[in-house]
């Protein structure tokens, strides 16, 4: 029955391995366990049974419940339906969660903090200039004209509009990448990333497993591509005894399909290989089935690291598992048909770290024949030999972990599989060098007990080895402890408390569960570590666009108000008047301001350490660069008035129209000054994305058109200036530029003094 048909009344069985399709009052439990982390971040499985619970009982108390979207990990049980739909503690929690997510991110709370702060500046400053001017005697209509103008000109209008653009276009980039962006939010913190906890396999592995090796206690095997299963002598193996045994546990636990014409399939890749192993013997799991059909299948836990399914055969139930080797060996107690000593397991244990040492991945082989009624345990299992897996790492991973080590983000391999594999791997991708310390996860779950040297050793350890996702939660929780902002990868259920406590959560797209998707921030939709550091590219370069488009638009702001302060403190004709005010800000304020936050950022973006996380969008060097280059622009302008009424002998509209005509020319060319700390004036963020040039283009013939279109002439109060009036227009109007450059020179020549 489809789960969208049930309604409450219905009674439903619910077994190890389903996800609970609805709220229900169980009436029935056997060894019952469910997974709830998603509704309650407990990442154990909780016992399930039938006595009732306090009216009062918090969902993780409700014992008695089994909760829609939680999962049950072993046991079996029937439960009346309660509720379905919007109506089960998960729809609420949904409900809260898409509430919650209408809440602005800490970037739009930023930007409009910035914005109520300047508009409450202008407000005050306008204000003072109305009322200097009309003390100093001026016409009380134009004052009040050129206080609104100059209210309008200084308040960053367009700034919400080029912060979405801006945000937008990021986001597009990213999803070029494979990068889909789940939280506004998560823009910002990619690009304060400090350090990348990633899973290996399917992240930093292709996830496209054969299976290398196989060794029994009565042989040891390979599977070679054209001649199938060999032993040791390179002769192809006589598929009997043992080997047939371990070839058809290995065929049976595998619960995946393939389509023998082409040996491609359905399901986990590992599993696809050990079917395939199957097929050099002949060995077809839907034939096995048909033979011995499945009872039960004991799902992948990965707190047991094993999974199982049980078999009827001869009157019995036949119980075939697969596992971590230490944890298979662990619940073994007999080999072949001996029983398994102290001694013989070390060796196995040996043999499976030898395996992994060649970057292997590893897994164990057991059987177990019980009564039909009984239920399948991890215990008194037979131990049939191991199986290695090769899982070849992407060829995109080295290149993007050296990107990161010069981002300066550390790089931390973190999984469920063995130490030595997981070694092994991370020297192949330079992650760890070898031979260097690997913590197994275990070490993690005593962190509230450890010393001071302890702790520095955890956080500069590069491998975690055997950590199961309770243990991702600990180690997001100490590397926030010691102000790292982490980005954490995960794609199981129980990995969503961890993507959620992350700064930033990263799901796999395509072996990630639903549950982990919706606790993430980003989500990538090829699974590779290298769309992660793209990311983390396209975050800083958000960040900085709409720095540099923020300082650049207040930078121009402040000159406009502060050419009409002076002016009216020193009593000089008016440089602006209002409606050039408003038209020098429809030209400056969107085109040049949306090209420069739409770039695609410095080159070397990724060669520099990350942001400050505290830091503000508008810190103190980008507070002293807009006053610093407002004074410029405002000198400028009052230099070209200055001159063209002691000079050029110019006055009235003529006059109006260079000072106006410079500070519009000379807002477009400090544009050119936004290339940003120690970038080359030639080629840089700025001089290469085309959008400038093209914005610089189009305001600049406007600008001229304006001058030479009699209507807009007319209606700006402007007449076009004669040879000499546009010669002091370019002159004016480049010194900011000029000043720009000679300020990054001499910044440039005392940077490598003090560094001599
Ligand atoms: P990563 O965290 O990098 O993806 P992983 O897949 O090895 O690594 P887990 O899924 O936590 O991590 O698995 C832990 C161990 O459990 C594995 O190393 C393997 O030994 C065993 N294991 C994983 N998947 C299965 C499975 N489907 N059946 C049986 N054993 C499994």
């Amino acid at each position: 029955m489809s789960a969208d048909t049930i309604v409450p009344g219905d009674i439903v069985v619910l077994e190890s391995g389903d996800v609970v399709s609805a709220d229900m009052r169980l009436v029935e439990a056997k060894n019952l366990f469910a997974d709830e982390s998603t509704l309650t971040g407990e990442s154990v499985p909780v016992e399930k049974g039938i006595a009732p619970v306090a009216t009062d009982a918090i969902i993780a108390e409700q014992t008695s419940m089994a909760h829609k979207g939680t999962a049950i990990t072993r046991g079996i049980g029937l439960g009346v339906v309660v509720a379905t739909g919007m109506a089960t503690e998960l729809g609420l929690t949904a409900k809260l969660v898409v509430e919650a997510e209408e809440d602005d991110s800490p970037l739009e709370r930023k930007l409009a903090q910035l914005t109520s702060q300047l508009v409450k500046a202008t407000i005050a400053i306008t204000v003072v200039i109305a009322v200097a001017g009309m003390a100093a005697g001026r016409d009380l209509v134009l004052m009040l004209k050129a206080s609104i103008a100059l209210a309008v000109a200084a308040i960053p209008e367009g700034l919400p509009i080029v912060a979405t653009m801006a945000l937008a276009r990021g986001m597009w980039r990213m999803a070029k990448r494979n990068v889909v962006v789940e939280r506004l939010s998560a823009v910002e913190t990619l690009g304060a990333t400090t350090v990348v906890c990633t899973d290996k396999t399917g992240t930093l592995t292709e996830n496209r497993m054969t299976v290398e090796r196989l060794w029994l206690p009565s042989g040891r095997y390979q599977l070679h591509p054209d001649k199938g299963v060999i032993d040791t002598s390179g002769r192809k193996a006589a598929i009997d005894g043992a080997l047939q045994r371990a070839l058809e546990v290995g065929v049976l636990c595998a619960t995946a399909t393939l389509k023998s014409e082409d040996e491609q399939g359905a399901g986990d890749p590992m599993e696809l290989a050990l079917l395939r192993l199957g097929s050099h013997a002949g060995l077809d799991r839907e034939d096995l089935l048909a033979a011995w059909p499945e009872r039960q299948e004991i799902a992948f836990d990965t707190e047991t690291k094993m999974m199982a399914t049980a078999h009827e055969r001869d009157g019995h139930l036949f119980v075939v598992i697969k596992g971590a080797p230490e944890a298979v060996l662990d619940a073994s107690t007999m080999i072949g048909s001996e029983a398994l000593g102290t001694s013989v397991r070390d060796d196995w244990l040996r043999h499976a770290a030898s395996l992994a040492a060649e970057g292997l991945r590893v897994l164990a082989l057991a059987e177990a024949t019980i009564p039909l009624d009984a239920m399948p345990a991890y215990e008194s299992l037979t131990f049939l030999g191991l199986v290695g897996f090769r899982d070849p790492p992407r060829v995109e991973v080295t290149e993007a972990i050296a990107a990161c080590r010069h981002a300066g983000l550390r790089v931390v391999m973190v999984t469920g599989d063995h130490a030595t594999t997981a070694q092994r791997i991370a020297e192949q991708v330079d992650i760890a060098e070898p031979g260097s310390s690997v913590v197994e996860g275990r070490e993690l779950a005593a962190l509230g007990a450890l010393g001071e040297h302890e702790r520095r050793r955890l956080l500069s350890t590069s491998v975690f080895a055997r950590v199961t996702p309770a243990q991702k939660l600990d180690l997001v929780r100490l590397y926030q402890s010691a102000g790292e902002v982490v980005a954490m990868t995960g794609d199981g259920v129980n990995d969503a408390p961890a993507l959620q406590k992350a700064d930033i959560g990263v799901a796999m797209g395509l072996r990630g569960t639903e549950v982990a998707r919706e606790a993430a921030d980003i989500v990538l939709r090829d699974d590779s570590f290298g769309s992660i550091v793209a990311a983390i590219r396209e975050g800083r370069v958000i960040f900085s666009n709409l720095r540099r488009f923020l300082v650049y638009l207040l930078s121009c702001n402040i000159s406009e108000v502060m050419v009409v302060a002076l002016a009216v403190v020193a009593g000089l004709p008016l440089p602006l008047l209002p409606l050039q005010i408003l038209f020098l800000n429809l030209v400056t304020d969107i085109f040049p301001a949306f090209a420069l936050a739409t770039g695609e950022g410095e080159r070397d973006v990724l060669r520099r350490p990350p942001r400050d996380p505290r830091e503000s969008l508008l810190a103190r060097p980008q507070w002293i660069f807009i006053v610093t280059y407002g004074a410029v622009l405002t000198a400028a302008t009052l230099g070209a008035l200055l001159i063209g009424s002691l000079v050029l002998e110019l006055e009235g509209e003529a006059l109006v129209t260079v000072s106006f005509l410079t500070l519009a020319f000379a807002q477009l060319a400090h544009v050119l000054n936004m290339r940003g700390r120690g970038a080359s004036v030639f080629v840089n963020a700025v001089t290469t994305n085309p959008y400038v040039w093209l914005a610089l283009i189009f305001c600049a013939g406007l600008l001229v058109g304006a001058v030479y279109a009699p209507p807009i002439a007319n209606a700006l109060q402007i007449t076009a200036p004669d040879q000499a009036g546009w010669m002091l227009v370019a002159g004016a109007s480049l010194m900011p530029l000029v000043l720009g450059i000679i300020f990054s020179a001499a910044r440039a020549i005392l940077g490598r003094k003090s560094r001599e």
